[in-house]
């Protein structure tokens, strides 16, 4: 089969978007959608198109192949799930939409927001098709019919060459986070998967950056593409953005102490390489701070432990490369911190994203060696404006929080039971609230994976909640639980 005829993605004029202006004029109402979804928007309480929305919604929408661009929490899922819906005969039995993405992780989130979008319109089957789970029950998902999939290209490779999937009726191929499948070495999978797709088709590209490789990526597989490509401005008011001279041999320790003087509940930590990772994860821990590092090289498993504990506010800082927290979608982030600074001035405006995003503030701290000072001039001229230099020899605990550790409101439990013996976030929280008497407000997040959930709680109740968790009943069975220890056989309880 022949890829699509080649496209020089790099000499098509490219569709440049000032950031955020025209977010505020656009409503979603001007698209060619159904009342039902427009209706269903609404409840879902998007108001507004973001921009990255307002510059590909309309073009997608109109049967272009499109390169768009925008950092990670832009609403880029939706720019193109709208468009996949909205030319889905939910009447056929045949997946008409395919979307690769990276890990398995972000797959669940893309098809959760896919199935969000598509409650407006008749029965949608969106399906995910991940490695980590066994081969057998998504063949006879797929055997019952799905319009959408999900999935990452190894496993959708696997279901090609197994002939469980048939992609023939397929109108629109979606690479999502394409700058992550490349890094993951996917590229091979994607020709293979692209290739049994019907010609005639949409194909929309979503990244984060725009490396090399996605020219050649879309040379091959799209068709005129438009490419769009949203110039970055944080809205200053929203991310309170700081920077620090250090010396090297302070630089670790100056960490702490803007954790101890800022107080963040959630920091994401970024370093320029994974040496610098460990070893400031190695300085947190024995400050005595709840921190996790996350790598590339980690197990899903690990990783997804790691997010988890993150996202549910029981670990206080995440330390990262770039590549590693590519694509990571957390919310509520009360700071960043800038361990090393980047060379590059658009991955610095990508890292300090993460923090400030919609109705929230967030700090944005960097700290700058005498032999970085040059970049922070790049980021000057690419962020325009100037920058605020502080000292770290301000920085101080004050009040009542003065000597005391920096520890995340929450504990995670961990249950060795999952959706295998058909545990849903309910029955927990039920087990939780009903006889063992706690607040749903001292409970939070709960996640259930196949085989284990993952529930967090308030810090005070940890002991007892383990306790009673493990005296009583749920589903009529005993449960296993016990704290989830941090890595590098971090006791993250408290000590009752
Ligand atoms: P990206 O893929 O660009 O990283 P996502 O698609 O994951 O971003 O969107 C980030 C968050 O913003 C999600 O929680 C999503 O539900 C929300 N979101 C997307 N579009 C809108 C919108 N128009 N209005 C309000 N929230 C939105
Ligand atoms: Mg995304």
């Amino acid at each position: 089969m022949n890829p699509a005829p080649p496209a020089m993605a790099d000499d098509v004029p490219a569709v440049v978007q000032p950031g955020s202006d025209i977010a505020s004029n656009l409503s979603f109402d001007q698209l060619p959608l159904a009342p039902a979804t427009l209706l269903n928007l609404q409840q879902l309480g998007y108001r507004q198109m973001t921009a990255i929305q307002a510059a590909s919604l309309p073009l997608a929408l109109a049967g272009h192949d499109l390169i768009a661009q925008a950092k990670t929490g832009s609403g880029k899922t939706a720019a193109f799930a709208l468009s996949l819906l909205t030319k889905l005969n939910p009447r056929r039995f045949a997946v008409q939409a395919l979307v690769l993405c990276p890990t398995r992780e972000l797959a669940d989130q893309v098809a959760q927001e896919i199935r969000r979008l598509a409650r407006g319109e008749d029965n949608i089957k969106v399906l995910l098709l991940c490695g980590g789970s066994t081969m057998r029950p998504q063949m006879s998902s797929l055997e019952h019919g799905a319009h959408v999939v999900v999935g990452t290209p190894g496993r959708i490779m696997d279901h090609l060459q197994r002939g469980s999937l048939d992609l023939e009726a397929l109108n629109t191929l979606v690479l999502d986070e394409a700058d992550r499948m490349l890094d993951m070495g996917f590229i091979d999978d994607i020709v293979v998967v692209a290739q049994a797709c019907p010609k005639e088709r949409q194909t929309l590209l979503f990244s984060a950056t725009y490396p090399e490789g996605i020219a050649a990526l879309s040379r091959q597989f799209l068709r005129q593409p438009q490419q769009i490509k949203l110039l970055e401005k944080h809205e200053g008011s929203k991310i309170r953005q700081r920077f620090y001279e250090v010396a090297n041999d302070r630089r670790l320790s100056a960490v702490t102490l803007l954790l101890n003087h800022y107080r963040p509940i959630s920091t994401l930590a970024f370093c320029n390489t994974r040496q610098q990772c460990r070893d400031l994860l190695q300085v947190l821990l024995a400050d005595g701070f709840v921190a996790l590092a996350l790598h590339g090289e980690m197990e899903q498993r690990e990783r997804d432990q790691v997010l988890v504990q993150f996202a549910n506010r029981s670990c206080s800082v995440l330390v990262a490369t770039d590549v590693a927290a590519r694509g990571l979608d957390i919310a509520q982030l009360e700071a960043v911190i800038n361990v090393d600074v980047t060379p590059d001035a658009e991955v610095h405006v990508h890292r300090i994203g993460r923090t400030g995003r919609v109705d929230q503030s967030g700090w944005a701290l960097s700290l700058v060696g005498s032999k970085e000072i040059g970049r922070v001039g790049n980021i000057v001229r690419a962020q325009g404006g100037s920058v605020e230099w502080h000292s770290l020899s301000a920085l101080q605990v004050i009040g009542e929080e003065a000597g005391k550790p920096l520890l995340p409101p929450m504990i995670t439990l961990r249950i060795l039971a999952g959706r295998k013996e058909k545990i849903r976030p309910g029955d927990v929280l039920g087990a939780l609230t009903g006889e063992a008497g706690f607040n749903k407000e001292q409970i939070g997040k709960i996640n259930v994976t196949e085989f284990t959930t993952y529930v967090a709680v308030e810090r005070s109740i940890a002991h007892e909640a383990l306790r009673k968790l493990s005296a009583g009943k749920v589903k009529g069975k005993q449960l296993k639980v016990h704290f989830l220890q941090g890595q590098a056989g971090q006791d993250i309880t408290p000590h009752a």
